[in-house]
């Protein structure tokens, strides 16, 4: 089933159960200074959570584009995380609750008129002390208790706010992913042989100011699926990143770089992290954000230069992601217009992006030769910590980077002191927030701003506040 079949029976399903659809809100939030992007299918609905906006149907459904940057390090390491991913969700603001959500979800997934999973490979998890849900799904579904796992960590609770139990699907891969004897292979394990699909929240409870819990007068309900997830089941393939949502651009990626999926292990990491923030970059710049040295711009501009440092992996050393960006198009168009709408407008703050980074990595190419030759001058054979750093710090230069062309050169570059200019860095900045008083009183996302210079080019060394 491909996943734009599997987006559209989520709808249809929840349509036929009196849902309104809800188009996909920009990535950009809107009158929400408390997030930087748009992180879950909830996030735009929050007006209708808090009571500040009444909705002329209580029941709401969407696909909802997400980035999420917390992820990143996962990203091309595990088999279901990105930075950017389609949450498909289904909401209730103050309408029907537990016993409903439960029903209905376990019909969408293995009825097979709607997606068809296996329920013998279903498992859940719930919130210890949340019978209710422990008993909708053991009596009502049928589902063993041996398969209901108590979790403690089930509880969504932000703070002050409506908060509530959970309870979270997961699809069982089977033996090949790991062994159940181990618990890291359980659900909410460390392990992915139980690939968590689906996430229910039920917010039932206020955390009030004085940390005490009273019951809603209005419980809402709040879930959200990863849409990628569903895609690796129903297309029986090992990873998020061998669906028909990657796969074009992986194959793309491949054409270009001569290189072939599936027969190195780096190559594939890089194809996957191209593959990811190809995604993240054009949608972002679709939705008005353009690479820059501070918040949302600043996250663009970081991903991008990730993609074009392991372009380089894959031996990619001119610009081409923004060549991605209609096979993008191709596979997310029918949902995302914005994507075909604003192709040659992204084409191109890509493609600068991409031609100025490369000369910022040509002017650091050249400092690292003069830093060679002055090695040589001095007998040494090394590249000091601190220059490894400097080049690191200054020209957007990673550790494997300098490694590669120092060995170019005959040379070594020194690990440990490049790990400790960093660590120095991160003291002196730590303690420079310590220190500064203002920034206590401010608190919050202010707090985490830190003033750093960064090199932009020869003539254009700008300072500026950016968020880490
Ligand atoms: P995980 O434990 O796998 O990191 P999560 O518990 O952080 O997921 P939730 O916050 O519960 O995720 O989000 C709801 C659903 O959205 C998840 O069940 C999953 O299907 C999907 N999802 C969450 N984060 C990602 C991501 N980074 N990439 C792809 N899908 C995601
Ligand atoms: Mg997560
Ligand atoms: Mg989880
Ligand atoms: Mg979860």
């Amino acid at each position: 089933m491909k996943a734009s079949e599997i987006r559209s029976k989520w709808l249809a399903f929840f349509a036929s159960k009196g849902h309104k659809i809800e188009p996909s809100a920009p990535l950009v939030p809107h009158n929400d200074p408390s997030l930087l992007w748009i992180n879950a299918g909830m996030a735009p609905l929050k007006p209708y959570f808090d009571g500040r906006v009444v909705p002329d149907n209580p029941r709401i459904a969407n696909s909802q584009k997400c980035i999420r940057t917390n992820d990143i390090e996962n990203v091309g390491k595990t088999r279901r995380h990105h930075t950017f991913f389609e949450m498909l969700g289904n909401f209730s603001i103050g309408d029907y609750f537990k016993e409903e959500v439960i029903t209905w979800a376990w019909e969408f997934l293995t009825s097979p008129e709607w997606i068809g999973f296996d329920p013998e490979k279903l498992s859940v998890t719930v919130y210890p002390e949340d019978t209710e849900a422990f008993e909708y799904w053991n009596k009502k579904i049928g589902l063993p208790e041996e398969r209901i796992y108590k979790l403690q960590d089930n509880f969504w609770d932000i703070g002050e706010g409506p908060c509530g139990p959970c309870t979270e699907i997961f699809y069982d891969r089977g033996e090949a992913y790991g062994d159940l004897n181990d618990p890291e292979c359980w659900p909410g394990g460390e392990n992915e042989r139980f690939l968590e699909v689906w996430n229910l929240v039920f917010s039932q409870f206020n955390h009030n100011k004085d940390g005490s819990y009273t019951p809603l007068p209005n419980k809402n309900i709040d879930t959200g699926a990863g849409l990628e997830r569903f895609a690796s089941i129903l297309q029986n393939v090992d990873s998020n990143f061998d669906t028909d949502l990657f796969q074009p651009i992986i194959q793309k990626t491949c054409e270009l770089a001569g290189v072939k999926y599936h027969t190195n292990n780096e190559h594939d990491v890089a194809l996957k992290v191209i593959a990811d923030h190809i995604r993240t970059v054009a949608f972002s710049v679709g939705d008005g954000v353009l690479p820059s040295n501070e918040g949302r711009g600043y996250v663009i501009r970081r991903l991008l230069r990730r993609a074009v440092r392991y372009g380089k992996v894959i031996g990619m050393d001119k610009p081409f992601l923004y060549s991605l960006t209609p096979i993008v198009g191709e596979i997310m168009g029918v949902y995302y217009p914005e994507v075909v709408e604003k192709r040659e407008f992204i084409e191109k703050v890509i493609r600068t992006e991409e031609e100025r980074f490369h000369e910022t990595l040509s002017d650091g190419l050249a400092i690292l030769a003069e830093m060679t030759e002055q090695a040589r001058k001095a007998g040494r054979t090394e590249i000091s910590g601190p220059d490894a750093f400097k080049l690191y710090d200054t020209y957007g230069f990673p550790f494997d980077l300098t490694e590669d062309f120092a060995s170019e050169q005959g040379m070594t570059v020194d690990r440990e002191g490049f790990d400790r200019s960093m660590q120095e860095q991160r003291d002196r900045a730590r303690a420079a927030r310590q220190d500064s008083d203002s920034m206590k009183v401010q608190g919050g996302p202010l707090a985490d701003l830190t003033v750093k210079s960064e090199f932009v080019g020869y003539n254009d060394l700008v300072t500026t506040a950016k968020v880490e």
